[in-house]
Parts: structure tokens; C-alpha cells; sequence
């Protein structure tokens, strides 16, 4: 007859120790396998990581592992404490199957971070019968070994991007790897000032930030400021994804402000429901909603102008000399800045101010997958959404790497699925 403990030992077997014997708990909702140190064998110090002459053995310690038809598992131990030589101290020892004082054994956890990758955590947690809490260990375990032993080898190109999240002016900076073969999320900073930028490069190390051949980035200035100092020799280029981002937000304030100056001065509301009409690029809009377009644009309305302005400016990036993108943005930033809609202009005099940036674009196009950035801002924001538990900053950052990183993960003798 196949035993639980012929299983185990197939799949989670450890030198130096031994199950031995399984059975129900009291009330028959779980599985409880005892474990015992194989005799002769000596506990290893979890501060050397050496093997040490045995102290003294602590109570039963419960190390939950994956479920098993309906049924919670328990591996029961008794942890020996050793008096080691080396550290000049009675230390705890070490087991292979957990995590210092996670209580839940590094195979579970493990199991439980990669479904916390496809489900949110809170489904992650009712799924498998746990707590929030203990998915949360779960994806920090993971996560915390994936940063420790992940490679950063040569990395050419890195995108800079900021995300708002919870409410209120509360800003991430995520920074990027955007190379043609490789994007993960390279590194997370709280807020999106130099202070914090620069946590970036002091993790990276010199010798990789002076490798790096481009950057993307939006206009924010410290961002600015800081890749001039720091990656001095890099081709700086504003990303096309925040550029639009911008001009999306001048026009939607402009229409927000009319929207409520008609309605002040009591003329018919044409612009209601107009928002993702004048947002959505007019290529993807519907048969409807060409026609609601078609119709909202014989009004001689600032929102009209704006979006015309902002319609005409897409022609910029058809563009493949830099020279001719130039002579383009100088004609629309001129324009413009006649049209007499301070959002708009505002606008123009950003581009002005940042005209060399902005044409690097063309003068690395051909090198760089444009719409990577916006790809990934796109993932941490599904991520954020997904994530309606996520009340502190640790938290989200966790949670940023565990989708984002492409982390390794710790080696397991057997796929658990
Ligand atoms: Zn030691």
C-alpha cells in the first residue's frame, strides 16, 4: 500500500532527517507528519551555516505545507538548539524545508507565490483555505530570494516611469530594463524625488549604470537632473508613451473646464459623455461614435481646438529623420502657443524647453521597442488594481517584483505545480 510517508520522501525528502509516522489531528481536518533528526546526524548552526554539537531541543514547532485532498498538512518538529563554536553561542539550527520563523515550510510558500501571480492575493488566500497574511510571507519569501540571487548582467537600455498609487499625490518611480530582449522591472523607489532616484543607482552599482547606452524617461525635472549626472553617456530620450500621457491630461482639463463653463452660463451640455471620445485615438473609435466625433467637432468650442491640436501633433512621430520631426514640432509648438488655451500651451512650451530629448526619439527609434514602457506601466497598474489589499508601501513593492521582476525562484527538488 502507497504511504503518505513513501510520498513525501519521493518528493520532499531531506538528508539528515526523517518522517516518522502521519497522522489526523483531533478533529480530522488536518494531517499532522511528525519529523525527527536522522540519529547521528548533527544540526547545522543558523548563523555559520556549520555543523555544531547539539545544546538543547525546543517544543514542537507546526510547519504548514501544501494541501492535500481537502486536508491541511503539518510537518511537526522539534527544533535542536547547538552550541556553536564558531559563533560563540547557543543558536537555533537550521532546517532545509523552512525560512527562520516563517511558519509556513518554503515548498508551500513557493506554491502559493505562484498562484499569488495569477490570481490576486486575497483569491490566492481563499483558494488554498489561508490567510491574507500568510500569502503575504509567502511572495516576501519568494521575493526577497529572487533580488538576492538575480543576475543583472549588461543591461543596454532602462525606462524611468512613475506611478500614482493610493490616494491623494503619492508617487512610485519604477525603474526599467527596455532591452529588445530582456524587460523586467529592474528596481522600485517610494516617492519620485533625487533622494530616492538615486537609491537606484546605488543599487545598480557603477559598473552597470556606466554600461547603460540609453534612457527613457518622462520630463519630470528630478529624473531629468539626475540621468544628465548619472548616465552622462547615455542617449537620453522622452518616452513617446508619457509625451501623449500629457497631452491627453491638457486636453481632458481643458474639456472639464468648458464642460462647467457652459453649464454656468446655461448653454446645451454637447459636450457630456465627450471624455473618451476626444481621449481614444480616432482610429479606434466605432461607426457611433464617429459620427458623436464628427458632430462634436463643427462646434467652435476650445475643447474642439485642443483636440485638433492634439490629433495633428500624432503626425510627429511618423517621422524618420530627426531633422524633419524638428521642423514639425516647431510648427506645432508655434501654433500652439497662438491658440490661446493655456493648458495646450503649456504644453508646447514643455516641448519647447525639451525639444533635444524629445528628438532623440528619432535618433534612436530604430533601436529601442517603442511601447515597452507604456506595455509595463500598463502591468503595474493591473497589478495595483488586482491588489484592492494593498494598504502599505511594502506591500505594493512586493507585489511590483513578484509580477514585474522575472525573479528567479528558489530551487525545489519537485514541481508541486
Ligand atoms: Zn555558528
Amino acid at each position: 500500500m502507497l504511504q503518505l510517508i513513501t510520498i513525501l520522501n519521493r518528493c520532499h525528502r531531506f538528508p539528515g532527517f526523517v518522517y516518522q509516522r502521519a497522522r489526523f489531528s483531533p478533529d480530522h481536518k488536518s494531517i499532522e507528519i511528525a519529523m525527527r533528526p536522522r540519529k547521528g546526524s548533527k544540526a547545522i548552526c543558523s548563523r555559520c551555516h556549520q555543523p555544531a554539537p547539539g545544546y538543547d531541543q525546543l517544543v514542537e514547532r507546526r510547519f504548514e505545507f501544501i494541501p492535500f485532498w481537502g486536508f491541511l498538512v503539518f510537518l511537526l518538529y522539534s527544533m535542536r538548539r547547538v552550541d556553536c563554536r564558531h559563533c560563540h553561542a547557543v543558536v537555533v539550527e537550521e532546517v532545509p524545508w523552512a525560512d527562520g520563523k516563517r511558519t509556513l515550510t518554503k515548498a508551500y510558500m513557493l506554491f502559493l507565490a505562484r498562484w499569488a501571480r495569477r490570481l490576486s492575493w486575497k483569491e490566492t488566500a481563499e483558494v488554498f483555505r489561508t490567510s491574507w497574511d500568510k500569502v503575504f510571507d509567502a511572495v516576501e519569501h519568494v521575493v526577497t530570494w529572487g533580488l538576492e540571487h538575480r543576475v543583472l548582467g549588461q543591461i543596454d537600455a532602462i525606462g524611468v516611469d512613475e506611478i500614482q498609487y493610493a490616494r491623494g499625490h503619492k508617487y512610485l518611480t519604477l525603474v526599467y530594463q527596455i532591452d529588445l530582449g530582456v524587460t523586467r522591472l529592474l528596481w522600485i523607489g517610494k516617492e519620485r524625488t533625487i533622494e530616492s532616484f538615486q537609491g537606484f543607482f546605488t543599487a545598480m552599482g557603477e559598473d552597470v549604470i556606466s554600461k547603460i547606452v540609453f534612457v527613457c524617461s518622462d520630463m519630470w525635472e528630478p529624473y531629468l537632473k539626475l540621468i544628465r549626472e548619472r548616465c552622462s553617456e547615455a542617449l537620453h530620450i522622452l518616452d513617446r508613451f508619457h509625451i501623449v500621457a500629457n497631452m491627453n491630461k491638457a486636453l481632458d482639463n481643458v474639456r472639464a473646464e468648458e464642460t462647467s463653463r457652459m453649464k454656468r452660463e446655461g448653454r446645451a451640455p454637447v459636450l457630456r459623455k465627450s471624455r473618451w471620445l476626444l481621449l481614444r485615438r480616432s482610429e479606434n473609435l466605432g461607426t457611433d461614435q464617429h459620427f458623436r466625433l464628427r458632430d462634436l467637432l463643427r462646434y467652435n468650442l476650445k475643447t474642439v481646438r485642443a483636440y485638433l491640436l492634439k490629433e495633428a501633433f500624432q503626425q510627429l512621430w511618423e517621422y524618420n529623420s530627426p531633422v524633419w520631426a524638428g521642423k514639425f514640432l516647431d510648427e506645432w509648438c508655434r501654433q500652439t502657443m497662438r491658440s490661446r488655451i493655456e493648458p495646450m500651451k503649456k504644453i508646447a512650451r514643455s516641448l519647447r524647453n525639451h525639444r533635444e530629448l524629445i528628438l532623440n526619439y528619432f535618433r534612436a527609434q530604430k533601436l529601442l521597442s517603442s511601447g515597452v514602457v507604456e506595455g509595463l506601466n500598463n502591468k503595474a497598474k493591473v497589478t495595483m488594481r488586482k491588489s484592492y489589499g494593498f494598504r502599505t508601501y511594502r506591500i505594493l513593492e512586493l507585489a511590483l517584483y513578484h509580477s514585474l521582476g522575472k525573479l528567479p525562484e528558489p530551487d525545489s527538488t519537485h514541481d508541486f505545480f
